[in-house]
């Protein structure tokens, strides 16, 4: 008997019964064969050891291909687990997942592991990895797997939910074995642990059972693992890169904002600096919005449950909410999580017509969501944080125009800040969940991809991944590092509108429902500061950065002059910051680049006597000698100007 392969290049060819996937990698070439960690069949991974179960499509995955990089680094993480075993007698090993770039394993250890630890556990790896172990697949019954696991706690809970996502169905349980080690899992993995050519522990964290704070506390231990140790160091690199652009670390730095412990979870303070950024950006964002036909809307923090009732969050959404206040009237009201009914009652608060529409209602409200702790994220997830949020109320046959027009407008703003790469992904209906008319449904669909096409936007099908009132466009941007971060959302909703009972009249008095847009641009003002920050790594464009020019006095005597400078600049609407302290001048101005202000001023005898200035832009390492005032003034009017 024989089995029937389609190959990747759409030729087909036969191959005896239990041939492996290393033999099919083989038959195609000896690169490939070396290349590979293991074999998809009809979509799904197996081991190359394998007999193929069965005919169908197959492609051979290599280490170097993202899949294949997940199987090397899920192997790793056994090989992770098995160290630790070894070195910490009694341990409880829980999961050891494949993540984005590496991989983790939770463990219970009694304590949390120290570098010492770490640096013993990533030496003990190096040595199976050397032994070059096999990793050799095994199903066992239910029975046997419990007794197997008999002392590990959190594996016999696996097992015993039969869980057929973590482990293989019909109640048989896939066990690997290298070595002595045996854990639960999948697969697939690659074939030896000497496939694992570069690897890394990378950092240690604590991590709740399950993710489940009433759960036992485990100690997780991450890791990277690449096909090359040439991959390994580019990637450290980009992590090196990314910590010294880390918002968490350059807020306190450039004195921007904190999170303060007494404040609680996911909640920030601004500080003058962060404070005054965040105007200029909220000016900004106030005024376009003016000026491509918005109106700005203002509501409270807090409405009745009545409110939330109608919208249907207190249905769905009632577990990111904050709880319920409870007020002698008998009234209870709940924190605001989203912005969308108060724009509603607006539209609702007067009769209207189809003159008015398309209705663009714009606010920066603040919202609060009772987020994990665990999911909390510096500026990028928070508990309490403020959307450019609007909503838009149209007639159906503007839907597509009005769609576009978002687009666009969303590309402008985002440019505007720096961003030049931009992707999409568009969530479609999903059949066993939708509501509405599919008309409706499949009109909206088309305008969202329509738009795409004419802003020139490569985007990807979320085929099925739209909630169930509507499609949506997700915009991705790529920042100075070729980091991927979701930003805007449009979201087509056709549930609000029948909720709340929403019309308008249509000429001739014909009452018609309207359809409503949500639309997040920057998201949150914090998060997309946040992102700003990483882009720019602190060194903000002039027209955003909070001191746009430091003005330094060589010594005290020059300090007169050098407020008649910061006289002349802050004249012209520029925030400047004339240094008065005891340092020297070097200390001065290395001060100012830490801080990375956009430009210097230095001023010393010369300059008091002919009116200049010493002139450096930020990332230049030369100062520009006696530069007239007045055309050093110009210099920074011109780079400080706002994108109009
Ligand atoms: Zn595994
Ligand atoms: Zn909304």
């Amino acid at each position: 008997m024989s089995i029937e392969l389609f190959l990747p290049d759409a030729t087909s060819r036969s191959y005896p019964d239990g041939t492996t996937g290393t033999e099919v990698a083989e038959s195609i070439g000896p690169r490939l064969a070396a290349a590979a960690v293991a074999i998809s069949l009809n979509g799904q991974l197996l081991d190359l050891s394998r007999p193929l179960p069965s005919g169908g499509l197959v492609s051979i995955i290599t280490e170097s291909s993202e899949e294949g990089r997940q199987v090397l680094r899920h192997s790793t993480a056994h090989v992770l687990a098995q160290a630790v075993l070894s070195l910490f007698p009694g341990a409880h090993f829980a999961i050891g997942p494949a993540i984005e770039d590496g991989f983790y394993y939770d463990f219970d250890v009694g304590r949390p592991f120290t570098p010492d630890d770490v640096a013993a556990i990533q030496e003990r790896m190096s040595d199976l990895i050397g032994d070059d172990q096999p990793f050799e697949r095994q199903e066992v019954g239910k029975d046997e797997a419990l007794a197997i696991f008999a002392d590990q706690p959190f594996k016999k809970e696996i097992i015993d939910a039969v869980d057929p996502t973590e482990i293989s169905g019909e109640g048989e349980v896939t066990l690997y074995r290298n070595d002595g080690f045996i854990d639960l899992c999948r697969g697939p993995h690659v074939p030896s642990t000497g496939r694992i050519k570069a690897f890394r522990l990378t950092r240690t964290a604590g991590a709740y059972w399950r993710g489940d704070e009433q759960r036992p506390q485990l100690q997780r231990i991450y890791g990277t693992a690449w096909e090359s140790r040439a991959a390994l160091d580019a990637y450290l690199q980009r992590l090196e890169e990314a910590e010294r652009r880390d918002h968490r670390r350059l807020g306190p730095e450039l004195d921007l904002f904190s999170f303060p412990r007494e404040l609680g979870s996911g909640l920030a303070v601004w500080h003058p600096k962060g404070g005054l950024v965040r105007k200029v950006i909220e000016d900004y964002s106030r005024r376009v919005h003016l000026a491509h036909g918005y109106h700005i809307v203002v509501s409270p923090h807090v409405a009745r449950s009545q409110l939330w009732k109608t919208s249907g969050h207190l249905n769905f959404y009632v577990e990111g909410m904050y709880p319920a206040i409870d007020l002698d009237e008998g009234d209870t009201y709940f924190v605001k999580p989203m912005n969308c009914p108060f724009h509603i009652l607006i539209f609702r608060a007067r009769p209207r017509s189809y003159r008015e529409l398309p209705l663009r209602l714009y606010e920066l409200g603040t919202v609060y969501r009772y987020e994990r702790s665990g999911v909390l994220h510096g500026l990028l997830r928070m508990r309490g944080f403020t959307q450019d949020d609007s909503h838009i109320f149209c007639r159906r046959g503007q839907l597509a125009d009005e769609l576009l027009n978002l687009l666009e407008f969303t590309l402008m703003v985002l440019r505007d800040f720096g961003f030049e790469e931009f992707e999409a992904d568009v969530s479609t209906r999903n059949p066993d969940k939708w509501m509405g008319a599919l008309d409706m449904w499949e009109e909206a669909t088309e305008a969202l991809t329509d738009a795409l096409a004419k802003a020139g936007l490569n985007y990807r099908i979320a085929e099925g991944e739209a909630a169930f009132y509507g499609p949506k466009i997700d915009v991705h941007i790529k920042d100075a590092i070729g980091r991927r971060w979701q930003l805007t959302t449009l979201q087509v909703d056709f549930a609000q509108p029948e909720n709340f009972v929403l019309d308008y009249a249509e000429a001739g008095n014909r009452k018609e429902r309207p359809v409503m847009i949500h639309r997040a641009l920057f998201g949150s003002v914090e998060r997309f500061f946040g992102i700003l920050v990483e882009h720019y790594a602190g060194a903000f464009p002039m027209w955003l950065a909070p001191v746009q020019v430091s003005i330094i006095p060589v010594a005290d005597r020059h300090l007169d002059y050098a407020r008649r400078v910061g006289e002349s600049v802050t004249e012209v609407d520029l925030r400047a910051e004339v240094v008065d302290s005891d340092e020297t001048v070097g200390e001065k101005i290395r001060a100012a680049l830490t801080m990375k202000h956009p430009a210097v001023l230095v001023v010393g005898d010369k300059d008091v006597e002919q009116e200049t200035v010493g002139f450096r832009w930020y990332g230049e390492d030369r100062e520009q000698r006696g530069v007239a005032l007045q055309q050093a003034v110009e210099l920074l009017v011109d780079a400080a100007r706002a994108p109009q």
